[in-house]
């Protein structure tokens, strides 16, 4: 991340040149109740890159205190996508490692009158803590003795009450005009099942407790989190002091990354699977990091797309173009060159005899180091049909029409002769002459085609799925589902041509004058899925 610059790096700098730190350590903590999107991948690859430029660490901490929610699976693919997108956490935590030691931190809160438990229930709290025109008003519980509390919080933690019946409360100040200062909850009961703990814990740390502990436990020295966190910088500091913790941790706040037409909540994006909306976390369509995988997105390009897009304090919303502009510039450098069509006419060319032809070309003609593949010429093609016109067409028509020549790519020049139709008058079928001596490489150049266009030969061709996607939802401020876009995936039968069969293709690929694809998971030896990445050409008008 050379000549990367930002105001978070500023401020190492400021660090290690102060001797405050000596080593930058940072994190990233999500929690593991969905997978990880793309405004993940912001606070991934900055924690990542900014701790790496100084030769620093960064751990990956699964912030799991909300059993409810949390799971393996999600555990699972949070790893796998950080891996994807090239980066290898110094050490893997679990927040819930830690539970002995916020217990214990949490024992040094009451013991000096900064934690009492409160009876009352999560209404009245609520409605206690006032709003921020009006003061908060104590609890009636806030004066419990010292010994009081360290019982009531024994039993809580030892099972003796129902969840929501009791409470641990910071004791701050009701009064603060800060709202997160207010006797902020830090315990809660919950029985429910935790992924890693199981049932050995029934009392479980609040967020606001939790985090700052967990950064101070692991000696994170700068620790990066979205704006929305501003607020609560000041418990942070009260708990990592109060609770006596000997390493502090300094909360820098970061702004959030959105982009048009997408939701990039995990609430949201759960909603969608669960009510099959799409095919999965992975939908293609969907912002998630296995959703873009899935796709074709490639993880240079979402890494240069988020340092192209900066990082700063304030929060920031980005077209859809751009990330898609990024994606493109990285396809259109590493990928093969292949041949398929999406809307295909039937073409005969009525004086090739030869049966079938076989061809050897590259697979990128301005990359020989990708290898060679073979393709195919016989009598019968597929074209696409919006590479044919009827009408006479003008000069700017550069493709087939009839009594017009055109060059296929890698093979023969051919002419329309005839148009075939059916019964109600749609064209079914050309008929075309090709001519010998114009193959390609031959150097043929008596005349010039009237432009070149792509074609699979038809015996070989395989059926192909062209997965087209749209935005899946736009913006607005009706409800979600109000907003979901019924059309962000179209579905069109072509065929593409034979080496689809014999690649591998893990990678995306260029469909020529087509677009950029990748194979769908969903593909089966007789029907190809391609998912289409992105459009060879920007529709986007600065
Ligand atoms: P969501 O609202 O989608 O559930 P979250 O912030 O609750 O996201 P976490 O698992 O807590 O999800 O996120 C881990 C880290 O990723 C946090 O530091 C969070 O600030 C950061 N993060 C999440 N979404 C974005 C975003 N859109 N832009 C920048 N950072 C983000
Ligand atoms: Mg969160
Ligand atoms: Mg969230």
């Amino acid at each position: 991340m050379e000549n990367h610059s930002n105001f978070i790096k500023t401020i190492m700098i400021q660090d290690l040149e102060s001797k405050k730190h000596d080593e930058i350590i940072t994190r990233f903590p999500p929690e593991p109740n969905g997978y990880l999107h793309i405004g993940h991948a912001r606070a991934i690859v900055n924690n990542f890159e900014l701790a790496a430029s100084f030769g620093g660490r960064t751990n990956l901490r699964f912030d799991d205190t909300n059993p409810g929610k949390e799971d393996v699976e999600y555990v699972n693919s949070i790893k796998e996508d950080i891996a994807w997108l090239g980066y290898t956490p110094n050490q893997i935590y679990y927040a819930s490692d830690y539970f002995q030691e916020m217990f214990d931190r949490a024992i040094i809160l009451i013991k000096k009158g900064k934690a009492f438990v409160d009876d009352q229930t999560a209404d009245e709290i609520s409605k206690g803590r006032g709003s921020l025109t009006s003061k908060g008003i104590d609890s009636p519980f806030r004066d419990r003795s010292v010994e009081e509390n360290l019982t009531l919080f024994m039993n809580m933690k030892n099972g003796l009450y129902k969840e929501g019946e009791k409470v641990l409360r910071a004791k701050i100040d009701m009064s603060s005009p800060n709202m997160n200062m207010r006797d902020p909850v830090i315990y809660r009961i919950s029985f429910a099942h935790h992924h890693n703990t199981g049932d050995k814990w029934c009392i479980y740390p609040m967020y606001d407790y939790a985090h700052p502990l967990e950064d101070a436990i692991e000696g994170i020295t700068h620790s990066l989190c979205s704006l929305e966190f501003e607020d609560h910088r000041p418990l942070y500091d009260w708990v990592v002091r109060e609770t006596e913790m000997p390493l502090v941790p300094r909360q820098i706040e970061f702004g959030r990354l959105n982009i048009e037409n997408t939701v990039m909540s995990k609430r949201y994006l759960k909603e969608l699977v669960d009510s099959k909306l799409v095919d999965g976390w992975d939908d293609p369509r969907m912002p998630t990091l296995s959703g873009m995988r899935r796709r074709g997105y490639t993880p240079s390009a979402i890494r240069n797309f988020i340092l192209g897009t900066g990082l700063s304090r304030m929060n920031s919303t980005v077209s859809t173009e751009m990330l898609e502009s990024f994606v493109r510039d990285d396809l259109q450098a590493h990928s093969a060159k292949m041949m398929g069509v999406i809307n295909p006419l039937k073409v005969t060319v009525l004086n090739y005899d030869k049966g079938l032809e076989a061809i050897e070309v590259p697979l990128d003609p301005n990359d020989a180091s990708m290898g060679t593949k073979t393709i195919y010429f016989s009598k019968h093609l597929y074209i696409d049909h919006d590479d044919f016109i009827e009408e006479k067409p003008n000069k700017h028509w550069k493709r087939l029409a009839k009594g017009i020549e055109v060059r296929l790519f890698h093979a023969y020049f051919i002419k329309c002769e005839e148009v075939i139709k059916d019964d109600e008058g749609n064209i079914i079928e050309l008929k075309v002459t090709y001519d010998e001596k114009t193959k390609s490489g031959t150097g043929f150049d008596e005349r010039k085609p009237n432009g070149t266009i792509h074609f699979v030969e038809a015996t070989t061709a395989v059926k192909a799925q062209f997965n087209l996607f749209g935005p899946l939802v736009f913006d607005g401020d009706a409800p979600l589902v109000e907003r979901l876009n019924k059309d962000s995936w179209e579905k069109r039968m072509g065929y593409v041509e034979h080496a689809f069969k014999q690649l591998e293709l893990k990678e995306g690929i260029q469909l020529m004058r087509v677009g950029f694809f990748k194979k769908d998971k969903h593909s089966t030896d007789e029907v190809i899925h391609l998912n289409r990445i992105v459009e060879l050409k920007s529709s986007f008008k600065k």
